[in-house]
């Protein structure tokens, strides 16, 4: 355990106040300021439409059904957060030894939580049952900008967190590894803009605009490519690496077309259920349940 008891973790993340005196501290903190990259990019993006002239009424209701999703993911704050405690704190338990926490560890934590973070991301996108459920609402919007990085699922606060414990259980600080993720996180922020372009070498190393573009691209090339959290290198290890090229086309290959907060939640979960339902064997439905979106699943 670090100099922090786990129930600590529980008190205000975000204090601006009070400089971080730990790694951990100083890792929450520089996810809080990674975050606050929409309060600077966000006027600008409404300032440049609103100059081209593209600032109609659907964008904003674009940019108010993503930002909808802020409201059930507060209301379960809470409960994840207690979820998260009791989880971390058990694989912690379960840990046959366990690692101090220095710049080493932090360095390797944050590492280790990407690498995660990929599989993670990518298991949310190629098996259906988790794509319907979750990860999906991130990517059903037209629109992309600042306030597309706020549209998670709540869902995910209670499925994400197992994955984490596996670095837990390689003997690092729980505490640690939940601000290396906080960090990751973060970090995702600033990615969802169409106001900085490509970035060089950037681009080729770290998960940059450019690249969370073509990760939210509906073109045949763009599909289940870059789903790296801060770095490209697993990308580029896995071969789900693509350069941006033509002008993204964002959202579903199947759009959703709406705006209603409960349609953002719940139009691919309904649709997955419609299908579900048309199935008969239990074969056929498990199918369905676990592969990618794009299978057509038949008796
Ligand atoms: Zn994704
Ligand atoms: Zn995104």
């Amino acid at each position: 355990m670090s100099d922090r008891s786990l129930n600590d973790s529980a008190k205000p993340m975000f204090d601006f106040l009070t400089p971080p005196t730990t790694i951990t501290g100083m890792l929450e903190y520089a996810a809080m300021w990674l975050g606050a990259a929409l309060i600077i990019l966000l006027p600008i993006e409404v300032w440049r439409q609103y100059r081209a002239k593209t600032l109609t009424r659907q964008s904003w209701l674009e940019m108010f059904a993503n930002a909808s999703t802020l409201v059930p993911t507060i209301l379960v704050t809470g409960a994840v957060t207690g979820f998260v405690i009791w989880l971390f704190a058990s694989a912690s338990a379960l840990a046959l030894w366990h690692l101090p926490v220095n710049i080493w560890t932090a360095v390797a934590a944050i590492i280790l939580v990407d690498l995660v973070y990929y599989w993670d991301h990518r298991i949310g996108h190629r098996i259906r049952l988790m794509w319907a459920f979750s990860h999906s609402v991130h990517h059903s919007s037209p629109v992309f900008n600042q306030t597309t990085g706020l549209r998670i699922s709540f869902v995910d606060g209670f499925i994400s967190p197992w994955y984490y414990t596996s670095i837990i259980l390689m003997g690092f600080d729980p505490l640690l590894v939940a601000a290396a993720f906080g960090f990751n996180l973060g970090y995702q922020q600033w990615i969802h803009t169409e106001t900085i372009g490509r970035l060089g070498r950037f681009d080729w190393w770290f998960n940059s605009p450019s690249n969370h573009r073509v990760h939210h691209g509906s073109q045949q090339q763009y599909l289940d490519k870059n789903y790296g959290g801060v770095l490209m290198i697993w990308d580029h290890m896995f071969g789900t690496y693509e350069a941006e090229g033509e002008k993204v086309i964002y959202g579903l290959t199947e759009p959703i077309n709406s705006v209603n907060p409960w349609k953002v939640h719940f139009e691919e979960f309904r649709r997955l259920i419609v299908k579900f339902k048309t199935l008969k064997t239990g074969r056929a439905k498990l199918r369905l349940l676990l592969t990618g979106p794009e299978v057509i699943v038949a008796d």
